[in-house]
Parts: structure tokens; C-alpha cells; sequence
């Protein structure tokens, strides 16, 4: 049993960071600013890790039941998402023995926060939903933290102070994204395509 909780999980095949059959309409997408971060920490072009594509609505709403205000994530049913390789179905930053090869801080703020969530008061204020951290029957954290999520947080090395500063900066990010124009989206994708000319899913 190793310090890294996730390099262990993905050792059982077992992890978040592989798609599962069915799971593709509710994939989580990518916001300008997760594009930006990577990008300058890698060296890559959003257009090697990502692709984006038009989801139907439905997908969105049923994610959000979820994590609410997940839906801004995906502003006019446009997701610009991770790629996962066909074979293997592992995410493009996931490698075997290691799991996500992005620190913490780079990573996409949904990942950084799996499989914690947050809910937001009306003063702005963020809070952890401990919830989420003793539910997830997939995540081997849980597991071994017993569904006690308090213990989760230690088996993954963070804490709630450290998780509500990444869910603050998330809830800015989501926002700016959810209000980004399709022009915007796709400069940040770094593509010349219309995304605007994307089929809608019926
Ligand atoms: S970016 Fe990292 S944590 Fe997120 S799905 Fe990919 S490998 Fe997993
Ligand atoms: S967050 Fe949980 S499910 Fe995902 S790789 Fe880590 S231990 Fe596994």
C-alpha cells in the first residue's frame, strides 16, 4: 500500500481516471481556465488532450443533480472535455503505475476536488459537502477511510480548508466560463472550427 492513494486505485483498475461504459454522456468537461493552467504547465495545445463536442441537455441536468451548478461547465450544451484513448479508455493524463501525471494544482479543479463537492451560501461562502467524501462506493480513498470523511481527506493528504480553496477558485472559473461566447471557447481550445456549427444532440 503506497502514500498515493489514486496511484494504488488505478493499479485495480478501478479508478476515476478511466471512462466506464455507459458513463460517456455525463463526462465532466474542461473550463478555459483548467485549458489555460495545463497547457502552460505541459507544453501541450489544448487540442492534444481535449476534444469538445455539443451534449444534449439531459446529460447536463443529470449532472447537475449531482454537483449542482455543474451545468456551467457546459454554457449553450458545448463540452470541451478530456480525451480518453479508445482502447484503454484512460484519460490522457493517466498513466499506469502513477495515475494523473498533473500535481494537484494543475489539474482540472473537478478532479482536484473528486469526489468531494460543495455547496456555495448567499454570502458567497463555500462549503465542503462531507456527503460526497463517504458515498462514492468506487473510490478506494473511501474504502480505506471507512466512508469517515474526515479519514478520506487524510488518506488523500488534503483537508477541507485545502478542498474550499480550490472549490473557491473553482466557482469563479465556472463562472467566467459559463459566460465565455462560443468565439471565446474556441480560442481558448486554440481552434479555428466553428463551435457555434456543432450539431445539437436531439
Ligand atoms: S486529469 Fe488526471 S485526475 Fe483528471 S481524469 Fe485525467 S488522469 Fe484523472
Ligand atoms: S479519487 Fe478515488 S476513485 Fe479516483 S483514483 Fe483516487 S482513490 Fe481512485
Amino acid at each position: 500500500m503506497s502514500t498515493n492513494v489514486c496511484a494504488d486505485c488505478s493499479g485495480q483498475c478501478r479508478d476515476c481516471c478511466h471512462l466506464k461504459p455507459g458513463t460517456e454522456p455525463v463526462k465532466f468537461g474542461l473550463t478555459i481556465n483548467d485549458m489555460q493552467r495545463i497547457s502552460k504547465a505541459t507544453g501541450l495545445r489544448p487540442s492534444e488532450y481535449a476534444d469538445y463536442e455539443k451534449i444534449h441537455p439531459l446529460a447536463k441536468h443529470d449532472m447537475a443533480a449531482v454537483a449542482p451548478g455543474i451545468d456551467r461547465m457546459f454554457p449553450r450544451n458545448i463540452r470541451v472535455g478530456l480525451k480518453f484513448d479508445e482502447k484503454t479508455r484512460a484519460c490522457f493524463f493517466w498513466k499506469a503505475g502513477k495515475g494523473c501525471i498533473l500535481d494537484k494544482n494543475t489539474r482540472p479543479r473537478i478532479c482536484t476536488l473528486f469526489p468531494a463537492w460543495y455547496a456555495v451560501d448567499g454570502t458567497g461562502k463555500v462549503a465542503i459537502e462531507p456527503m460526497a467524501l463517504s458515498n462514492s462506493i468506487e473510490c478506494l480513498a473511501i474504502e480505506r477511510a471507512k466512508s469517515q470523511p474526515k479519514k478520506t481527506l487524510k488518506v488523500f493528504n488534503t483537508s477541507e480548508t485545502q478542498l474550499a480553496h480550490f472549490a473557491k477558485l473553482y466557482e469563479v472559473e465556472l463562472t467566467r466560463h459559463s459566460q465565455a461566447s462560443d468565439q471565446e471557447i474556441a480560442e481558448a481550445y486554440l481552434v479555428t472550427a466553428n463551435i457555434s456549427s456543432l450539431p445539437d444532440q436531439e
